[in-house]
């Protein structure tokens, strides 16, 4: 080790509890912090709901098992696994639209079971210090340590010292505001005119028989807004309901609800039952979808910083906040690799790399709004992804959706696969003007034909 060893993570939540055990791994002395009690003896019953699950993709199990090989099985234990999208359209029939070109699959897992796993994990490591109910109030960045200001649960104030700091304490970061106060750091934040509510399916029998077909993840889009739901271990699903904020106050009666949901979606509500619709609808929390930005994430000084939510919160429609942050941390102690443990060297590669990456995946994150709300539903959308995911099988990695690049293809930068789908959406614009002729001169029966095969290869 080039330089002082020991360093404060600021933040249990997935990123912080990952990137302790990663950094002790790697021969670093681990102090974590978080203002919470400790999640294993207080459970987090978030909304009412017995869970709360999360999409585990291809970044976060590279990272998981770049780094930390022995957690894979454990921390994932009971995850199920999501071939594909299940589209219910209004009248009720339902679509399959299969994730993986070539059987490739996400992993959904409770994310309060996963956050305890990784924590069962860093207790059983002698040399990861954990404080609870520790809440940051100030790093001090200015003296040859780091010195963390925290404040405990009896309001006593305490003080420890580091050779740095990680910052992982989420979207509403005080590590990032404390440093932003060190650097110059640039920082934007924006709402999405989006609230999310979580809603619940419950199992069909005791057995826990799910009552819709597991392994998918169920859309019911309407245009400006929509419901998900993803499969838990015990056969339930939890279902999410996407909506802009002008819908939470205009729906300010249980009649209003009632009506809404039952006309924009009838079959959901007979899974849910209509009166444990709407008593979640009423009384789980409201959630509002925050975007942040900020450039860049170190100090100059290698003192500091910060990966995770704390760095880049995006809207969660690709599945990719918590994947991406576990790449943050497998990027991160690359570089510290690379450089022999010089963090001043590995945190300013690091910002000056990584940047475009978290620009790109906070973007994405929105567009796969109207992608997930509006297009799977349109025969146009459809077309378009049959044709793409021909040309995928036939040109194997010679043409990868985009979507195969950012949930199935680590390797595969975020900022790189935006140019290789702008590429190849410039192809096939040029294929539909080719293909619009052969139409016209054909008839709708030629169109029919082509989207016949294109159907029938994609099956294959
Ligand atoms: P957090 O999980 O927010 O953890 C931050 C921790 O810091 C917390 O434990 C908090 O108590 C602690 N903390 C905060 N302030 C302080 C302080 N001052 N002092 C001490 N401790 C502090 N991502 C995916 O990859 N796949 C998905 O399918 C997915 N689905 C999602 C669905 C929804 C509805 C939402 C809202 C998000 C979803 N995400 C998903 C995003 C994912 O939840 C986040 O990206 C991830 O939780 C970020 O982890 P984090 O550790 O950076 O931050």
């Amino acid at each position: 080790m080039s330089e002082g060893n020991s360093v404060a993570v600021i933040g249990s939540g997935l990123v912080g509890c990952f990137a302790a055990l990663a950094l002790q791994r790697k021969g670093y002395n681990v102090s974590l912090f978080d203002y919470r009690e400790d999640p294993r003896e207080k459970p987090n019953n978030e909304g009412n709901l017995r869970s709360i699950n999360l999409v585990v993709s291809a970044r976060g199990i590279e990272a998981l098992t770049e780094l930390t090989p022995d957690i894979l099985e454990p921390v994932l234990q009971d995850s199920c696994e999501l071939e594909g999208r299940m589209i219910h359209k209004m009248n009720g029939s339902q679509e399959r639209q299969i994730y993986g070109l070539f059987g490739e699959t996400l992993q959904a897992v409770d994310r309060f079971k996963l956050n305890n796993r990784l924590l069962d994990e860093i207790t059983k490591v002698d040399d990861i210090k954990v404080y609870f109910q520790h809440k940051l109030r100030k790093l001090d960045l200015y003296g040859e340590k780091v010195i963390g200001v925290f404040e405990t649960e009896d309001d006593n104030i305490v003080e420890y010292e580091f050779d740095f700091a990680l910052g992982c304490d989420g979207a509403y970061s005080t590590s990032r505001s404390q440093l932003q106060r060190y650097t110059r750091m640039d920082y934007a934040q924006d709402y999405m005119d989006c609230f999310y509510v979580h809603l619940s399916i419950p199992p069909a029998d005791e057995k826990g028989t799910p009552k819709i077909t597991p392994n998918y993840l169920h859309i019911w889009p309407r245009t400006d807004h929509m419901l998900i739901a993803i499969v838990n271990p015990d056969g339930s699903f939890t279902s999410t309901f996407f909506g802009p904020w002008r819908l939470a106050s205009e729906l300010n009666s249980r009649e209003k609800i009632k009506s809404f949901l039952m006309d924009n979606f009838p079959d959901a509500m007979e899974l849910m039952g209509i009166e444990n619709a709407l008593d979640a609808f009423e009384n789980n929390i409201k959630g509002a979808l925050m975007c942040v930005q900020c450039h860049p994430y170190h100090s100059p000084d290698g003192k500091m910083i910060i990966l995770g939510d704390a760095a880049h919160s995006m809207v969660p429609f690709y599945g990719q906040g918590m994947n991406c942050g576990f790449e943050d941390v497998r990027i991160l102690l690359q570089l510290l690799e690379k450089h022999e443990f010089n963090r001043v060297a590995a945190f300013e590669e690091y910002s000056a790399t990584r940047h475009k990456d978290l620009v790109a995946i906070t973007q994405l994150a929105k567009d796969n709004y109207y992608e997930m709300s509006h297009n799977v539903a349109t025969k146009l959308h459809m077309f378009k992804m049959k044709l793409n995911w021909v040309l995928g099988k036939v040109l194997r990695d010679g043409w990868l959706p985009l979507y195969t690049m950012v949930s199935f293809r680590a390797e595969i930068p975020y900022h790189k696969a935006i140019a290789i789908n702008r590429r190849q959406n410039l192809i096939l614009k040029f294929v539909q003007t080719l293909l619009v002729p052969i139409i016209a001169f054909g008839g709708y029966k030629s169109f029919v034909g082509i989207y016949g095969l294109v159907k029938k290869i994609s099956k294959q």
